[in-house]
């Protein structure tokens, strides 16, 4: 073996980078090897839309980083990030002119409900007082590895308060059906609806509706902030901490195998096969089905992994598009606050219709599109009286219909990818009539080019592995697991395909770190002979 570390972590997507700072504050010797030519995995960003633009590659919004214990712990102002957000948090324009809006401001959000429907600001701010008593405990909870005792208790202290069961209950109500007792107007509807479709749980399952109280109440207390300079100021600050505390990172270093001897992580093997000796443990933030058959093979792994990881189950593919759009988006009605994020479908039930096409493996026909204005939330985005926007939405992993009328295959091949994007804009040109006009450059990425810029996104797949509650807790990333141990001592799953799953937060990457401590510290107590 060429060099030793403690630990050796693949990939420096934010996990991986969090785990790296978490080994190295313990006074671990860390190496990062990441495939690609810079650190980020799915937070990244590039000027390489149009010249003076800079979009996000992937995700864009981290309202989740933001509330995130692990990752306000490293201090990244520090090292240089700077959030930014937007006059509001988000916004959803429907066709016949109105706006749905959640501004940072509760009393603004509620004001606008009122306007809409009196009343819906009254129940609106009295979500927000519940989410005020108990909403730091469950972050809390959902982010620490499973079970998370002393946050699920701290939580369950706090039941009471919130109304007791009647909060469990609506807890656990799909988001299509959450918002019709609650409220009389479409907007609060609109907006927690939209925020559950930021996962792939269709909106009539359970947990949608926890998804979509969860990022509207996110919304309302951290709002929705993005890194100022894109999203990959984000992973750059992680990994100049990182590196100031002298950890080390190798780029384009992909790992092809990591070594086991006798059920114990080793270290690992790159392409172009150097080999990296990992002391202590070897850290993959690499999606659940790449690791387990792939980097580790069948033979050294548990029976019992091999087996459960033939129902492991993906989450949709994903068609992103960025357009640099010259005047701004021009919007049919303007919105009472600027939002960053905004939500493209004109009722619940149509978001409900295009999600279960989706489910059903039909390409969408009127496609439920996630989206953001970049250069509105960050004005150093792109140059003055222009907009960085991007949208994405959904797609099955495997196609067998298309449910309009394009005759899109499922190839994805450019032919697919680029009428599928004129769907989507066309959806943008009904709440604003003129956009295909305004557009300076567009960059089309379908799930093909999402994986080949970060293999943790097989198919388009942006979660690890579908968030549906069959695959969440003691289920991910299978059955039994819910953990970061792998069944081989030593290596550990640190990437969104283990419990709580996707999203910037840190939290798999950090349960990761936490248990390779935990578990050296016994090793260590032994004596070498039965150390193993
Ligand atoms: C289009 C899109 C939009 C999203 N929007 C948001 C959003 O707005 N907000 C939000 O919170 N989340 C969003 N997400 C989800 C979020 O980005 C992911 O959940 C998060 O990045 C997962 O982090 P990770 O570290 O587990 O994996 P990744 O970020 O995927 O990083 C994994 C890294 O490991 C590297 N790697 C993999 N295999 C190897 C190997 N064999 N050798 C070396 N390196 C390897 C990859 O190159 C990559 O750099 C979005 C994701 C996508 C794709």
């Amino acid at each position: 073996m060429s060099r030793a570390y403690d630990a050796v972590i693949v990939g420096a997507g934010p996990n991986g980078l969090v785990a790296a700072n978490h080994l190295i504050d313990a006074d671990w010797s860390v190496l990062v090897l990441e495939a690609q030519a810079e650190v980020g995995g799915a937070v990244r960003s590039a000027e390489d839309v149009h010249p003076g633009f800079v979009h996000d590659t992937f995700s864009a919004f981290y309202p989740l980083a933001e509330a995130s214990p692990t990752i306000r712990s490293f201090d990244l102002e520090e090292h240089g990030l700077v959030w930014q957000h937007a006059p509001a948090v988000l916004g959803h324009p429907t066709k016949d002119g109105q706006w749905a809006m959640l501004h940072r401001d509760r009393d603004v959000t509620a004001r606008l409900m009122d306007e809409q429907h009196p009343g819906d600001g009254a129940a609106w701010l009295e979500l927000c007082g519940q989410w005020d008593r108990i909403g730091d405990q469950m972050v809390k909870a959902l982010l620490s590895p499973f079970p998370p005792l002393k946050n699920g208790l701290g939580a369950l202290a706090r039941l009471r308060s919130v109304g007791g069961l009647e909060f469990v209950r609506s807890m656990l109500t799909p988001a299509a059906e959450l918002g019709l007792a609650k409220f009389g107007g479409t907007s609060p509807r609109l907006l927690i609806a939209g925020n559950a479709g930021h996962a792939d749980i269709p909106l009539h399952a359970p947990g949608s509706g926890l998804m979509g109280i969860l990022m509207s109440m996110l919304g309302q207390t951290v709002g929705f902030p993005v890194p100022q300079g894109g999203a990959g100021e984000l992973t750059k600050s992680l990994a100049r901490r990182f590196t100031s505390l002298g950890g080390e990172i190798h780029c384009s270093s992909e790992v092809s195998r990591i070594l086991v001897d006798g059920r114990r992580a080793t270290g690992v093997r790159t392409t172009d096969g150097e080999k990296f000796a990992a002391r202590r443990a070897v850290v993959a933030d690499v999606a659940a089905p790449n690791l387990y058959g792939g980097l580790v093979p069948e033979a050294d792994l548990p029976v019992r992994t091999v087996r459960a990881m033939k129902s492991f189950e993906l989450d949709p593919g994903t068609v992103k598009v960025d357009w640099a759009i010259d005047g701004g988006v021009p919007w049919a009605s303007a919105p009472p606050h600027a939002p960053g994020t905004f939500h493209i479908a004109d009722s619940v039930e149509e978001m409900t219709e295009a999600l279960g096409q989706v489910s059903a493996r039909a390409i969408p026909a009127s496609p439920f599109m996630l989206a953001g204005q970049m250069s509105t939330t960050d004005p150093t985005r792109s140059p003055p009286g222009t907009e960085a926007l991007w949208a994405y939405t959904h797609v099955p992993q495997s196609a067998v219909r298309d449910a309009g009328e394009g005759g899109i295959r499922g190839e994805w091949d450019r032919d697919d990818c680029e009428r599928f994007a004129d769907r989507m804009q066309a959806r943008i040109e009904e709440v604003a009539p003129g956009f295909g006009s305004k557009i300076l450059a567009r960059r089309v990425l379908g799930p093909r080019e999402m994986e080949s810029r970060d293999a943790n996104l097989i198919g388009g797949a942006i979660n690890g592995g579908t968030a549906q509650l069959h695959q969440e807790l003691i289920f991910r990333p299978v059955p039994g697991m819910g953990r970061a141990e792998t069944g081989i001592r030593g290596l550990y799953l640190g990437s969104a395909s283990a419990h709580p799953g996707g999203g910037v937060h840190g939290a798999p990457g950090m349960n990761a770190a936490r248990a390779a401590i935990a578990h050296t510290r016994v090793r260590e107590l032994l004596p070498a002979t039965l150390r193993r």
